[in-house]
């Protein structure tokens, strides 16, 4: 069977969400109230990280080293060999920052195509958003929207997350693989989801499907 995976990266590539470390660590009080309201969908991911940018006290090598110590999960890169050995796509779509990706692919020595917002520091930080869709008007990196325009005909869907931003195109996949948050979602809206804790699981389940 034709497969197509679409995986979030923080969170669920990672062990940890990047930009949660990042906001964390340089983020002056104030972040908590804006992130409340972007959970409920009252900002979009634009709106909601230049507000907390704001906030920020830290240039780009601090953000630098903090990224670079989140792990990876150590089967992601057997997962891809093993997508590549059965001619699976992987696609990894996030509404986190580039320049994370970047440093932890270029970390664990991992090339697979991704989407996500761009990170931006000319003396302060900034989001920009190329792949946001204008009849969503709430994510930074539509991840629905690009799931519709990569899949192939005939092609299995196959999502994988573990947040907010993963709701969306959870519904639209044939299958999703959850934890976290997404994982309740999913339960609560009666979308047929797989829990997963490593893309060790992942590939576990898959043989067997
Ligand atoms: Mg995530
Ligand atoms: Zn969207």
């Amino acid at each position: 069977m034709k497969r197509v995976f679409f995986t979030d990266f923080d969170g669920t590539v990672t062990r940890t969400d990047t930009c949660a470390a990042m906001v964390e660590a340089f983020a002056a009080d104030g972040w908590q109230e804006i992130n409340e309201m972007w959970e409920r969908k009252e900002l979009s991911t634009e709106e909601c990280a230049n507000r907390i940018f704001r906030l920020f006290n830290a240039c780009l090598e601090d953000v630098r080293k903090l990224v670079e110590t989140v792990e990876m999960d150590g089967s992601f890169k057997d997962f891809l060999a093993f997508c590549r050995r059965r001619g699976y796509r992987v696609f990894v779509l996030s509404d986190g920052y580039d320049f994370n990706i970047e440093l932890i692919f270029k970390k664990y020595g991992i090339d697979v195509p991704y989407y996500a917002n761009r990170m931006v520091y000319d003396g302060g930080f900034r989001i920009e958003c190329p792949y946001n869709s204008p009849d969503c008007g709430n994510c930074g990196t539509c991840k629905k929207r690009l799931m519709e325009e990569l899949r192939e005909p005939e092609e299995q869907v196959i999502y994988i997350g573990d947040g907010y931003s993963d709701t969306c195109p959870a519904a639209h996949a044939d299958l999703v693989f959850a934890k976290g948050t997404l994982y309740k979602y999913c339960r609560e809206k009666g979308i047929p989801v797989m829990p997963f804790n490593s893309f060790r699981d992942i590939m576990e389940t898959v043989e067997k499907l």
